[in-house]
């Protein structure tokens, strides 16, 4: 089956949609216009129910099938833009000075309502499906808090599934991989306690930047020597602060960075790696080296036969040529990840065509890309939830 005939026929509406909710970008989780705007469209549709404030912002709407009594799948939407200035000059760019929707959840959160409008319009189905909509995607795991809200006990979802756009790959294909997708994260902030004094008689000081430097370079060796060279780490220094004059040495440096991971044992390796270095290179040097260490999002884990399924109603309505089952996994993150360790589901990506990259102030969501979108959620919904 190609792209459905009424996706086509709604791709105008659903890309207006799309660019009021881009000129109108929130952050975090003060979605608040977004999430009123999701609410007022989801009630016109007829949804069955539409509960809001959920995880704080997020909002649900329900739509039950016509076809009878079947489980409840829940398709999910993230509404949050991020702290950028845009720069794209379009028509529809943001009218608030420093928020743009540079990672496209404008266009996740219209294509999930484009759906939600015909699946509310027909109901080809037996069963329910929950259209998921998350504030705070972008660092305040606000997929998090929905699930601590209780929202799949609370609609009884069995199963959910996840969509993002990427750049970079043409409009019309699709990309997943069974099993590990994105990355799990941790933040690292290291404080170095030394002696400070005079530049010219270092002998009497411990200098913390010395010892700083010796622990960045140590730090490579937790992907270099201490993993399993198969596996995937990343262990990124990317602030160093320390010092304010040209002849004092000073008392203290930090240094902070990401750890990214896709397997709990080297994610919980590398900490321990991080934890051992800095306490090694602090007796060595008579320094005292803290550590302050946090996870972050889960990997993003997508469970084999829902990704099979995923992928299988991608080819379906992209093709089969245009489906990438085996994508490399790819070391960002994503908060969809809490409602994969909730549920089995999947997450998949969709091309978004030849566009500057997710969070560049040149990006924009390709609303070419509704169409596919949309005739995916909607052959998703009516074929897990077959009569
Ligand atoms: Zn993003
Ligand atoms: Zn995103």
């Amino acid at each position: 089956m190609p792209i459905l005939n009424c996706a086509a026929e709604m791709q105008e509406e659903v890309a207006g949609w799309r660019r009021h909710l881009h000129q109108t970008p929130e952050l975090n989780f003060d979605v608040f216009q977004t999430a009123g705007f999701v609410t007022e469209k989801l009630k016109a549709f007829g949804c069955d129910e539409v509960v809001t404030g959920l995880g704080k912002t997020g909002v649900v709407g329900i739509i039950r099938g016509r076809k009878g009594d079947g489980p409840t799948i829940g398709l999910r939407a993230d509404m949050d833009a991020l702290p950028i200035d845009e720069i794209t000059g379009k028509p529809w760019a943001s009218t608030v000075r420093g928020k743009m929707h540079a990672c496209g959840h404008d266009g996740h959160t219209a294509m999930l309502l484009g759906a939600a409008k015909y699946l509310a319009e027909t109901r080809n189905f037996a069963g329910t499906v929950a259209v998921i909509f998350q504030p705070a995607e972008e660092g305040g795991g606000g997929g998090n808090e929905m699930v601590k809200d209780g929202m799949m006990e609370r609609f009884d979802i069995e199963k959910v599934f996840g969509m993002h756009n990427m750049p970079g790959l043409p409009v019309g294909q699709f990309a997943i991989r069974p099993g590990p997708i994105m990355a799990a994260t941790a933040a690292f902030t290291i404080t170095v306690k030394g002696r400070g004094g005079h530049a010219a008689m270092p002998h009497g000081t411990i200098d913390p930047i010395v010892i700083a430097s010796q622990l960045v370079g140590a730090l490579q060796t937790v992907a270099s020597r201490s993993t399993d060279p198969v596996e995937a780490v990343v262990v990124s220094v990317t602030k160093f602060h320390a010092g304010d004059a040209y002849n004092v040495i000073s008392e203290s440096a930090e240094i902070a960075g990401t750890v990214r991971t896709l397997k709990k044992q080297i994610a919980k390796k590398a900490e321990e790696r991080i934890r051992a270095l800095c306490e090694g290179l602090g007796l060595a040097f008579g320094a005292t080296v803290a550590v302050e260490y946090s996870s972050g999002y889960p990997v993003t884990f997508n469970h084999p036969e829902e990704m099979m399924f995923a992928s299988d109603i991608a080819a379906n309505v992209a093709g089969d040529g245009q489906v990438h089952r085996a994508i490399e996994p790819i070391m960002g993150s994503e908060d969809f990840s809490y409602m994969l360790e909730a549920r089995p589901g999947a997450f998949i990506f969709i091309g978004n065509g030849d566009t500057a990259g997710l969070h560049n102030p040149a990006y924009d969501f390709n609303d070419e890309a509704i169409p596919h979108g949309m005739s995916y959620w909607v052959k998703l919904a009516e074929t897990a939830l077959a009569a």
